[in-house]
């Protein structure tokens, strides 16, 4: 538990759609897209690793539909707290965000 971090102290700032002993997946506050957050403080095993990715694609399935996201499993902002977030297919802030854009017509 690191008090500095944000993902240790884990404040409800949007809703949270699934949680367990391991993890949670909430909307990022700044993506507004769901976010996987493991809840220790570091980086986990690839074998755990995968068990959370896969409880994402759930979470990401039921919005998105099945083929309509990608996993993004980059930490750009925390990178020592592990976290990822599930991205609308084609896209990256769901278009809840402020910073969602529509995708340009006539682009190949
Ligand atoms: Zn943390
Ligand atoms: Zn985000």
């Amino acid at each position: 538990m690191d008090e500095s971090c944000l993902l240790c102290s884990g404040d409800r700032l949007t809703e949270w759609r699934f949680e367990d002993e391991d993890c949670w997946v909430a909307d990022c506050i700044v993506c507004m897209t769901p976010m996987i957050v493991w809840r220790t403080h570091g980086l986990p095993d690839p074998h755990r690793e995968r068990a959370l990715i896969g409880r994402l694609e759930q979470v990401a399935a039921e919005r998105y539909g099945e083929d309509g996201f990608w996993v993004d499993p980059e930490r750009r902002r925390i990178p020592d707290h592990w976290h990822a977030h599930a991205r609308p297919a084609g896209g990256f802030f769901d278009p809840r965000s402020p910073l969602f854009e529509e995708p340009a017509d006539g682009e190949g």
